[in-house]
This record gives structure tokens, C-alpha cells and sequence, in this order.
């Protein structure tokens, strides 16, 4: 069977998602061939991001963050808006991402469970008031807020848990769904790739450039770019019917 068939035939695509699904926007990816994890850093940027690194040295923390992880002049790409269209016609649940990038919202998505955060909510560690992201970008060293408090972006930092209702959502829509898409994601990130164990539905799909854990348990595997594969695939809206 072939994806066009397999969505052909879908009602309730849900769509699982991670650093892959921006490459093809220019944001590196952790894990890819050209992703941040390859390149040299004096300290892992798995210890950057995380919480206990955050509150030790937020100076470096944001160095890295600003230069590496917001990337706000990026722009959605094929899958980006294929997804979009095909909740619009009715054919997609929900999108599930490991992205913080806000993407799948730029392209015109609208139910979107972003289980790590977003780049585009920053609040103050102390009173709580809310910045935009271009507040950080603007910025020099450590945010800071009116009231003197840290402003920290609303990305959840490894050692941090997930919010609980993001959870709730992603996890019953993923049951719901007929057919699971999962794409740009090296599964390696806990809990956010144990959610994949929670479909029942009939066509676990994999779109991933490089192998991953799951390839042996779909439905379809494609180890080819998803923005590519997406992009081919008809939107499903009326108006684009030829
Ligand atoms: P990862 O970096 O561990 O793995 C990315 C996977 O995507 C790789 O296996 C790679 O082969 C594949 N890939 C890259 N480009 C692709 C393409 N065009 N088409 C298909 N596959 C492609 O990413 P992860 O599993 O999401 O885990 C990384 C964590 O880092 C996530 O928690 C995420 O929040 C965060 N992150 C987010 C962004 C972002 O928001 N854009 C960017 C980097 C990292």
C-alpha cells in the first residue's frame, strides 16, 4: 500500500512530529547528519538545555538559546501546510510536535499539542508577566522583566516535566486516530516517543530520513524527506480539486 492510498482512506490522521519536520525550513535538527549534537561544543547542548544548567548559568544558556534554538525569521514548509490543509478538509485530528518553533500554527494548524513548549510564550520567573519571543531576541544577556525576575521561555528544559493537559490531549488524540503519522523525530526523546505505543488505529506510517526504533513495527516506513513526501500528496480541499 502506498501513503496516497493509506491517507486516501483516512479520517482521523493524527501526525507525531520532531526536529525533522523543520529541517526543510533551515532550523537544524539535534540528531540529523547536519544537527546541532555534531557539531563541537565545550558543554553538550543536552546539558544547555537543561534545567539545572539554566539556573547555574543563564548567561550561557541564553547565548546558545538566541543562537541556536530561535530561529523566528523561519518560515513552514510543504509538510507544514499540507497538515494544515488536511484539518481544514476534515481529514486531520490533530498534530502532535516535539517542535518548539511554532510552526504548524504559522501554516494555519490549529489544534496542535506542542509537548516541549514554545519559543513564543516567555514568561517572568517571578511575577509571571508574558514577553513575546521577539522580547528575548531583542535583549542582551539574561531577559529580564520590569519587575528585576528572569524571563524564561515556556519550552520545557530536560529535567522539567511535561504539562500535564498537553499530555492528556496529544495522548487521546493519538488513541483516536485512525492512522499515525510519525515523521522527523529520531524517537530517542522521553516521554514524548513512548506516546507513539498509545495508537490503535490500522496505518502507523514512518517518514524519517534516518532509521529509527520504530521502522520495524509500521505499517509503511519512508526514509525520505517529509516535506518532499507530503508536498506531493493532494490537499483534500475542494477548492484544489482539479
Ligand atoms: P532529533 O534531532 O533527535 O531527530 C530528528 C530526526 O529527523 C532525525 O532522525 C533525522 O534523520 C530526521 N530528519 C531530519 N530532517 C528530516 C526531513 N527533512 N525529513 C524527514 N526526516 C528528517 O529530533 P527529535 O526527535 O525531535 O528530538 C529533538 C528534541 O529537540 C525535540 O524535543 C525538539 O523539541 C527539540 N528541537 C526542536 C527544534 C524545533 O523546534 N524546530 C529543533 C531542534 C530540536
Amino acid at each position: 500500500m502506498t501513503l496516497l492510498d493509506i491517507v486516501n482512506n483516512s479520517r482521523r490522521i493524527v501526525f507525531f512530529g520532531g526536529a525533522g519536520v523543520s529541517t526543510e525550513s533551515g532550523i537544524p535538527d539535534f540528531r540529523g547528519q547536519d544537527g546541532l549534537y555534531r557539531m563541537k561544543y565545550a558543554v553538550p547542548p543536552e546539558t544547555i538545555i537543561s534545567a539545572s544548567y539554566f539556573h547555574a548559568h543563564p548567561e550561557e544558556f541564553f547565548r546558545f538559546y538566541r543562537d541556536k534554538m530561535l530561529a523566528l525569521n523561519a518560515q513552514p514548509n510543504a509538510a507544514h501546510k499540507k497538515l494544515a490543509q488536511w484539518e481544514r478538509a476534515g481529514k486531520l485530528l490533530a498534530v502532535v510536535t516535539q517542535n518548539i518553533d511554532g510552526l504548524h500554527q504559522a501554516a494555519g494548524s490549529r489544534r496542535v499539542y506542542e509537548l516541549h513548549g514554545s519559543v513564543h510564550r516567555n514568561h517572568c520567573l517571578a511575577c509571571k508577566k508574558s514577553y513575546p519571543a521577539s522580547f528575548i531576541v531583542r535583549s542582551s544577556g539574561v531577559p529580564r522583566c520590569s519587575c528585576g525576575g528572569i524571563v524564561k521561555p515556556d519550552v520545557v528544559l530536560y529535567e522539567e516535566p511535561l504539562d500535564g493537559e498537553v499530555i492528556e490531549g496529544a495522548l487521546a488524540a493519538i488513541a483516536s486516530a485512525d492512522t499515525l503519522i510519525v515523521a522527523g523525530t529520531s524517537l530517542t526523546v522521553y516521554p514524548a516517543a513512548s506516546f507513539v505505543s498509545y495508537f490503535r488505529g490500522e496505518n502507523l506510517v514512518l517518514i524519517n530520513r534516518d532509521p529509527t526504533p520504530l521502522d520495524g513495527q509500521c505499517t509503511l516506513v519512508l526514509h525520505e524527506k517529509v516535506g518532499q513526501v507530503l508536498g506531493a500528496l493532494p490537499s483534500y480541499l475542494p477548492e484544489d480539486t482539479p
